[in-house]
């Protein structure tokens, strides 16, 4: 009997025992066959934030970081420690995954000899722990724990789709749903479909925002982009189709016998989205729901979901559809 179950133990270390270290706690799932994982962890160490580097071309200068450094940056300057820490961490491996992506398609023409900026319009917004200190002042140490923290506690963990780290795409706040990647850029990505998200204008500073132009103001704008558009008369004949997307927002708009996109508007007018109505009247008004292009993660929505007690893991498998979360190892 006694040996029974030594034999039973023994067979449940040789078995089980190297799936579970493997796993650490994290995906049983994985792109690659239960054979091919076992072998992987011969061949393969995995890799910590600390051990990787990149250069980041911050004004006009390379600055070479630990991956580790970077994202405490980019964490300070994306969400700041006011979050909750589920929603910052899975902030954390949102943006980490989005630099491994950035680096496996190669480096942008805007900085040929750099992986990331530090322009959000382009990379990603940074603060480096120096600008933080300035910013932040007495509270800078209370908070900069909470982003090391978050950073720490994620360690090299990143997301994947077939075997790849995704595009992992964030934006601020979302109006009731997010938006397909195909919406915003031209391909629509499996795990970048529309899912529905939970903040609101209880908790989103500036959820709902109004942009108003005088007619002059915005006739100005689009003759400028389209000068083919007729703007004469009434105002309220400027204006005609609305077409929305699925999710709500804005694809099209006709103005003066011109189909201009949302987006456009968007660019045009600093709208905060394109998820916004359009009234005609002694001035144009635009009305607003939400900050961002509105694909993959809501930073606002994420926090939403981090305060009702979700894991960093389930807001991120919320966010992007069918996606694995493992640790990264590649290059
Ligand atoms: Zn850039």
């Amino acid at each position: 009997m006694r040996q029974a179950v030594g034999a039973g133990i023994l067979l449940w270390v040789a078995v089980f025992l190297p799936a579970f270290l493997f796993s650490r706690g994290e995906e049983l799932s994985h792109p690659l066959g239960e054979e091919q994982r076992v072998n992987s962890t011969v061949e393969v160490s995995v890799s910590t934030d600390s051990d990787h580097t990149l250069r980041l071309w911050d004004e006009g200068e390379v600055r070479e970081m630990s991956v580790e450094e970077y994202l405490q940056g980019v964490l300070r300057a994306e969400m700041g420690a006011a979050f909750h820490m589920e929603a910052l961490k899975a902030q954390t491996v949102a943006e980490r995954t989005y630099l491994y992506y950035q680096m496996g398609v190669g480096a942008k023409a805007a900085h040929p000899s750099a992986h990331v900026c530090t322009d959000p319009g382009c990379c990603t917004a940074y603060l480096s722990e120096a600008a933080a200190r300035e910013k932040w002042g007495e509270v800078f140490t209370e908070h900069d724990e909470k982003i090391r923290e978050a950073v720490a506690a994620t360690d090299g963990k990143v997301m994947y789709y077939d075997g790849e780290p995704i595009m992992a795409v964030f934006h601020s706040s979302s109006a009731g749903v997010t938006a397909t990647s195909g919406e915003v850029w031209t391909a629509d990505l499996p795990y970048l479909v529309s899912v529905e998200s939970p903040e609101g204008a209880d908790t989103v500073p500036n959820y709902y925002s109004v942009s108003t132009f005088t007619r002059e103001e915005f006739r100005k704008k689009i003759a400028a982009a389209h000068p083919a558009a007729k703007l004469s008369g009434k105002t309220e004949a400027w204006i005609g189709d609305v077409v929305r997307s699925d999710t709500g927002r804005v694809e099209s708009v006709v103005i003066g016998g011109v189909a201009v996109t949302g987006q456009e508007l968007r660019n045009l007018f600093s709208l905060r989205s394109t998820a916004f109505t359009v009234e005609e009247g002694e001035e144009i008004t635009f009305r607003v729901t939400g900050y961002g292009h509105g694909v993959g993660m809501s930073q606002y929505g994420a926090n939403t979901l981090a305060g009702e007690g979700k894991s960093w893991q389930e807001i991120l498998r919320w966010y992007y559809t069918g996606i694995t979360i493992d640790d990264y190892t590649g290059p």
